[in-house]
């Protein structure tokens, strides 16, 4: 029997901030699954900063949203009804047709997942791109090493708030994060095991990195871009090294933001800076999912979330997202 499901549109390229009218909430008929089809009822969706760059009609390493139609994203949810024997009915899938309540995919576009080796929404999460993304810049792209002072913007974030953890379980030997306000500066280092916590909002965010990091960094993991990374350059010791993981000060900038003006010290101080992408690392999920399994089973990985509730808050999930609302992974409920 065809379902009826709710799914989020965007209507209009936000210009800066997107506002709640660049999106719809549309009610839509799903059809059976034909024959190597799946239906699957989201359960989670994920809503992530990369999506800002989507809503652009620009070329970038994932292509933009199309005006009038679902927009796209993780989810995890349960298949209802299958045309493949692959992946029956019941099985707990993995795939990127988010924002919506229901989606009908090609079978070999789902990911089963084992739910019962943890919540679900893991695999949105600590088990999934975000704690890979952690793990890979902190290993194959600026990799730690023992007795390293690692510094951490975004902290408090998915990504974030599992770097900091992830570099003390690499040998870092003092870890420093920044993040919006008092109470995400508290949670840093009570929560979270950060040795230093910065509020990027309360003063120069340069001498506040100075007192932080004494000694200087030598690992700097930037989800920030702009003033941190500036700030970051100028900390850094000889041979640091950046992994330039995101830029989200500058996700709703309409003009160009200028690089920042002190990459010269790079030279002196011998620095390598170097971006990437999580999908270019999928060889070390197997490897990364193990350890961290390893570390949150002795406590030693704590994978926070902020849960709204429903499709039809997904968008102010979004919004509030990007404006440092989440401590953690920040998750769309959509069914149980
Ligand atoms: P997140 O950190 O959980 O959420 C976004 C956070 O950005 C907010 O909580 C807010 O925290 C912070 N923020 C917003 N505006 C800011 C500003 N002007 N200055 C400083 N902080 C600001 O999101 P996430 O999913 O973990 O992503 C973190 C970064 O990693 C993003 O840059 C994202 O694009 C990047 N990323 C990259 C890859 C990759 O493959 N390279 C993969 C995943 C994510 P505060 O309250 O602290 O301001």
């Amino acid at each position: 029997m065809p379902v009826t499901s709710r799914e989020v549109h965007l209507v209009a390229r936000p210009v800066g901030e997107p506002a709640p009218e660049d999106f719809s909430l549309e009610e839509v008929t799903v059809d059976d699954p034909g024959p190597g089809q799946v239906l699957v009822r989201n359960q989670w969706m994920s809503v992530d900063p990369y999506m800002r760059g989507r809503m652009n009609d620009v070329k970038s390493y994932v292509p933009p949203y199309r005006l009038g139609e679902p927009m796209e994203g993780g989810a995890v949810g349960v298949v209802t009804a299958s045309g493949s024997d692959e992946v029956p009915v019941g099985t707990t899938v993995l795939h990127a047709a988010g924002w919506r309540e229901y989606a009908l995919l090609p079978a070999d576009a789902v990911r089963a997942v084992d739910a019962s080796l943890a919540p679900v929404q893991a695999y949105l999460g600590v088990l999934g791109m975000v704690g890979l993304t952690a793990y890979a810049g902190l290993t194959e792209i600026a990799p730690v090493r023992e007795g390293d002072v690692v510094f951490v913007s975004g902290a408090a974030g998915a990504v974030g708030s599992l770097a900091g953890q992830i570099a003390r379980h690499l040998g870092a030997s003092r870890v420093v994060g920044s993040a919006g306000g008092p109470e995400k500066r508290r949670r840093l280092l009570e929560e979270f095991g950060f040795d230093a916590a910065i509020d990027y909002r309360e003063g120069d965010l340069e001498s506040q990195l100075a007192e932080a990091a004494p000694d200087g960094v030598d690992v700097y993991f930037d989800n920030v871009g702009g003033d941190h990374l500036r700030a970051a350059i100028a900390a850094m010791r000889q041979h640091g090294r950046i992994a330039l993981c995101g830029a989200v000060s500058q996700y709703n900038a309409t003009e160009p933001a200028p690089g920042p003006d002190n990459l010269f010290l790079a030279v002196g101080k011998r620095l390598t800076l170097r971006g990437f992408i999580v999908g270019d690392h999928g060889h070390l999920m197997k490897e990364y999912a193990q350890r961290a399994s390893g570390w949150i089973a002795s406590g030693g990985l704590r994978a926070e979330e902020t849960v709204v509730e429903g499709i039809d808050h997904a968008v102010r999930a979004f919004l509030d997202m990007m404006r440092g609302a989440n401590t953690g992974k920040m998750l769309v409920r959509l069914a149980s």
